[in-house]
């Protein structure tokens, strides 16, 4: 038996230590490693996670790698990385050969197999596996098991050509309790993949996708069944999410699927991915996965110009997009819309058109993200070849995320404008219309105030102005996260301003000296910023405004971009579909 801990580095793009950031996405296992340590436990070996997310700092991470080694034997460290996370694995690598110099060390994951060089270059890893990993991961395992030196260097991954001889996820690997993606679907919620690989072209993401996938394949729907079977068994399991590049790309998977879930009895809730043209050509199949728990669909839309979809490769169309989004309403199907900005040759007129193809989607869910190259793909070349990528040779901004700027020549300023505009459902209310609700349909007359950072500062401070315009003398004290404190408008908090050490709100993490204090004010109401789309509710905002209003008469009160206040979060198209 050999040992194994396998490492998640997934703190780059601003996430950092003591990762609690309420993002739901957080709170799913990785399937990468899932699945190897599923594969290492069933041969015998003892695998361990250290999970960057948890730990508070380097210190703590050198301490868990010491700490791993203690008994002196052989260990075997595995690391997945994602080209946003490439400086954080470099860190852990030079950390962990500091203090488990025998360490063997495996990176594994999308940028070894993207950018093995740079990988290579680093001089910290032993070997690097290019695509899918699981099995040359067991060989090294069982290399060490034996006495024997593991494979070195470049080693190219082993497709497993069947995916049902690979076993279910572990699911005790991660220490966390999945989210669902939505709100709409019910709890306990876990991750599934049913297959790997896409059959498509887009040249943002392709051919790095088909570089890390071995082909196209699904696992079969009995093995889905079973797992979903096992799952409901152990987990009570009521809702998942198909990780899938593109499960509906299979028709005649998905409607065997759909008859298996039927057959069988199974009640289950359930979302994954799909493109506009194929809802747009088997609204059939759509109505049928529907009416067997579909419950939303993530799905691909990009842009509103049928030039720049042409320049995507994405085989799509405006008309198509809307056809798409129809059809979804048609059915009750909830969308999570994803948009792209920032396209290489994209005019400002073009960014408009997405822009207004957005407000005609109306998704549940909006995910816009400002174009950034992913290694391997085509248009990371040509940004390459066109003088366009930026010297961030650590990727720390590599994500899509609509913030920062990600490649030469795109108007940023535009696109975030853009973006704002794009979020904005509806229209803004004046002043003396939020102040009549606030006043008449919330009954509030508020002399003092806390409002939360819940938004970007920009927002927040927007909605500072608006407060202070609708009640003269309004007394504003505000909860801020520290590193963001000179970016919020202090003139405005003309009460007091509470720092607080970390990046997203948490409830737990709020210091209870500070609820104390907080709950002396009587606060008239804690406001809660918000913008209309958001998928999931504030919930920790909502906490933390609970836990400070308990045993008071004090209001909890939402507000969103728009200046709409409701005593709830209020999703914009909650009842569209
Ligand atoms: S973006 Fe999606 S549909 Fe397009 S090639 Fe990649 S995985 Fe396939």
């Amino acid at each position: 038996m050999a040992k194994v801990v396998l490492i998640y580095p997934g703190i780059g793009n601003g996430l950092g230590f003591n990762n609690d950031s309420g993002e739901r996405s957080q709170t799913w296992p990785h399937p990468g490693l899932a699945l190897i340590s599923a594969l290492l436990k069933q041969h015998g070996h003892r695998v361990e996670l250290i999970d960057l997310r948890k730990l508070s700092g380097w210190e703590m991470f050198e301490a868990q790698c010491a700490e791993r080694n203690g008994d002196g034997e052989k260990v075997v460290f595995g690391i997945t990385v994602l080209t946003v996370n490439f400086g954080i694995a470099r860190e852990c690598a030079s950390r962990l050969k500091k203090v488990v110099p025998n360490a063997w060390l495996v990176a594994g994951g999308p940028h070894p197999t993207l950018m093995t060089q740079q990988m290579q270059e680093t001089g910290l890893f032993d070997t690097l596996v290019q695509a899918e990993g699981e099995v040359v991961m067991l060989e090294i395992a069982d290399a060490i098991e034996r006495g024997e030196c593991p494979p070195a260097g470049i080693v190219k991954g082993k497709p497993v050509a069947n995916l049902d001889d690979l076993p279910f996820f572990d699911r005790d690997l991660f220490d966390v309790v999945e989210e669902p993606v939505l709100n709409i679907l019910p709890r306990p919620f876990l991750t599934l993949v049913s297959g790997r690989g896409c059959l498509y072209h887009c040249t943002f993401c392709q051919p790095a996708e088909r570089l890390m996938f071995g082909g196209v394949r699904n696992r079969s729907v009995e093995s889905v069944i079973a797992e979903i079977k096992l799952l409901q068994r152990s987990h009570g399991l009521k809702s998942t999410m198909f990780q899938d590049d593109c499960l509906t790309q299979d028709r005649d998977w998905v409607l065997k699927f759909c008859d298996a879930l039927e057959t069988e009895g199974i009640s289950l809730e359930w979302c994954c991915q799909a493109r506009a043209d194929i809802i747009c050509a088997n609204e059939d199949m759509v109505a049928r996965m529907h009416q067997c728990g579909l419950r939303a669909l993530s799905i691909g839309f990009e842009s509103g110009s049928d030039r720049i979809l042409k320049f995507l490769g994405k085989q799509t169309t405006a008309e198509l997009n809307l056809r798409a989004a129809e059809i979804c309403h048609r059915h009750g199907i909830r969308m999570i819309g994803n948009f792209m900005m920032g396209i290489p040759t994209e005019t400002e007129a073009e960014v408009w058109q997405t822009v207004d193809l957005i407000k005609k989607v109306r998704p549940y869910v909006y995910l816009i993200s400002f174009f950034a190259p992913t290694p391997g793909s085509g248009l990371y070349t040509y940004c390459e070849r066109n003088g366009l990528m930026r010297d961030d040779t650590d990727f720390d901004n590599y994500s899509r995320s609509p913030s920062g700027e990600k490649i030469k020549g795109v108007d940023y300023a535009l696109l975030r404008r853009a973006y704002r505009e794009a979020l904005r459902v509806g229209e803004k209310l004046s002043i003396e219309e939020m102040r009549r609700r606030l006043k008449e349909e919330m009954e509030l007359r508020p002399r003092r105030v806390l409002v939360m950072r819940s938004v970007r500062s920009d927002q927040f401070n927007e909605l500072l102005d608006d407060l202070a315009q609708c009640f003269d003398g309004l007394v504003i004290d505000a909860i801020v996260q520290r590193g963001v404190l000179d970016e919020v408008n202090h003139d405005r908090i003309n009460g007091e301003i509470h720092p607080v050490d970390q990046q997203f709100l948490n409830a737990d993490r709020i210091p209870e000296e500070l609820y104390a204090h907080l709950r002396t004010i009587d606060y008239d109401a804690v406001v809660i910023p918000c913008l209309a789309t958001y998928q999931h509710g504030y919930e920790q905002p909502h906490r933390i405004a609970e836990r400070i209003l308990n045993g008071t008469a004090g209001r909890r009160v939402f507000i969103n971009e728009n200046r709409e206040p409701h005593p709830e979060f209020h999703h914009a198209i909650e009842g569209a579909a």
